[in-house]
């Protein structure tokens, strides 16, 4: 800060981008503010959640070494499940007890306080309790941030990153975006299950200190959607997310959702007898390359969710590579002691280069696919159980009838070109 209390630059969110914008920034030279309107980074966030090595790794060489990480993830699972049954996948991988790992589920709550104190020990100025509620403009430019009424609570700055998260308020009052509508979002709801680790362990097959991030489809009614299982220390995550607009439409609520999910025999013996600790709900962007909005102005750039940067279940690794590079487009511009537009599209560009866009652009297709087709959310995974529950059931009834019929089925309920159509528009679907 300066003689007339004015920083170089103020970030607003200090969540996975927010922090790494900030970070970057420091580390660079610059004045930075980091507001956060939680009591503490993380106090109010929420994801599933596994965090990747990538790109972390790069700003935190050896994060696992410190962070608060609670288990690597050793175990891959995916399940197809109609109501009452459920196909599961498991792909085991790195299991041989020696870090690095690709991912680590941890707890928001812990880890976002710990990134936050990187960001501070490299000479961040972390204000918690802060809301931001509005930018300040002057000729055109952002210049500043309001954090309540009054000139007490003005702050000023050359340039303001805008990692406020999926509604980013301050990116809607910028002109860079609208509030998100209900087929740009999905919902996702999850409770914390506590449960002692040995029990994790057993149920999962997991060796101590190992991990499994589970992904089902065919427990939202047909709707995009599909539910999760993590593996805490001590605990599972267990949520479901579902498109918005499709939640509407099912006039379900988010809870019931989530209870009939946590009662699908499936489900229901990993988490027996364990406590409820925690309920939530977030948003979480779904709206592909489509939905990404412009990502700067003149004084003002924004980053991660605030952008729609999502790829579910990839968001913190985006998150923090969108704040990687507004930290740096911002360093840049800092050197040319010039932070208008003109030179703010460095970001852009740099932007486009990268694995984001790539990624959120790749998203695209198969968003549109998936959001225009029931068959893939309801349909499949009912035929797919429907089909394995004929075929194993051993009653006297010859294997070749039960194929016979499982063809006829098929080719009455789907048909082969349609199924090969639906293949085709989805093959960019993530695992
Ligand atoms: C159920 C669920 C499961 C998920 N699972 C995963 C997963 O497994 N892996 C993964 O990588 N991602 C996952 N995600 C996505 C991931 O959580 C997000 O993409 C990521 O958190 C985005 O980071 P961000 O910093 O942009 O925003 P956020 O993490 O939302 O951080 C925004 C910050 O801004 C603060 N803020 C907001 N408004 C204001 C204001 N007005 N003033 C001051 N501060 C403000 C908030 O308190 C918060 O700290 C999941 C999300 C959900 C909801």
């Amino acid at each position: 800060m300066d003689a007339e209390g004015k920083f170089d630059a103020i970030v607003v969110g200090a969540g996975p981008a927010g922090t790494t914008a900030a970070l970057t920034m420091a580390r660079g030279g610059m004045k930075v503010a980091l507001l956060e309107r939680g009591e503490y980074p993380g106090a109010k966030n929420v994801f599933g959640g596994v965090l990747y090595r990538w790109p972390l790794e790069e700003i935190i060489p050896k994060f696992w070494e410190t962070a608060p990480l609670e288990r690597q993830i050793v175990d891959h699972r995916f399940m197809v499940m109609s109501k009452d049954s459920g196909l599961l996948l498991s792909f085991k991988v790195d299991g041989r007890g020696k870090a690095p790992y690709n991912g680590y589920t941890a707890i928001r709550a812990k880890f976002d306080k710990w990134y936050a104190s990187k960001a501070e020990e490299a000479g961040v100025t972390l204000a918690t309790s802060a809301v931001v509620d509005d930018i300040i403009m002057k000729d055109g430019k952002v210049v500043g941030v309001r954090a309540g009424p009054g000139i007490e609570n003005e702050l000023y700055a050359d340039l303001v990153i805008a990692a406020d998260g999926v509604n980013s308020g301050l990116a809607v009052r910028a002109g860079l975006r609208e509030p998100p509508s209900p087929d740009q979002v999905a919902l996702g709801v999850k409770e914390v299950v506590e449960l002692p680790a040995e029990a994790i362990e057993a149920r999962f097959n997991l060796r101590k200190g190992e991990g499994t991030r589970m992904e089902t489809m065919g427990c939202t009614h047909g709707k995009m959607g599909g539910g999760f299982v993590y593996t805490n220390a001590n605990s599972l995550s267990v949520g479901v997310v579902i498109l918005l607009s499709h939640l509407m439409e099912l006039k379900m609520k988010p809870y019931e959702l989530l209870d009939e999910f946590k009662a699908h025999p499936s489900i229901e013996p990993f988490i027996e007898g364990g406590k409820a600790k925690e309920y939530s709900a977030h948003l979480i962007p779904e709206a592909g390359y489509k939905g990404v909005p412009r990502l700067y102005r003149d004084g003002m750039m924004i980053a991660g969710d605030a952008a729609y940067l999502c790829s579910y279940p990839e968001g913190t690794n985006l998150a923090m590579a969108s704040g990687m590079l507004a930290g740096k487009a911002a360093l840049h511009a800092k050197k040319n002691n010039d932070f208008s537009a003109k030179t703010l599209s460095v970001y852009h560009e740099m932007m486009n280069e990268s694995y984001v866009i790539k990624e959120m652009k790749r998203k695209d297709s198969s968003h549109t696919a998936m959001l225009n087709n029931p068959r893939i959310f309801g349909l499949y995974p009912d035929l797919i159980n429907e089909i394995l529950a004929d075929v194993l059931h051993v009653n006297g009834e010859t294997k070749t009838a039960k194929h016979k019929r499982a063809k006829s089925k098929f080719r009455d309920k789907v048909g082969l070109l349609r199924a090969l159509r639906d293949a085709y528009s989805t093959r960019g679907m993530a695992p």
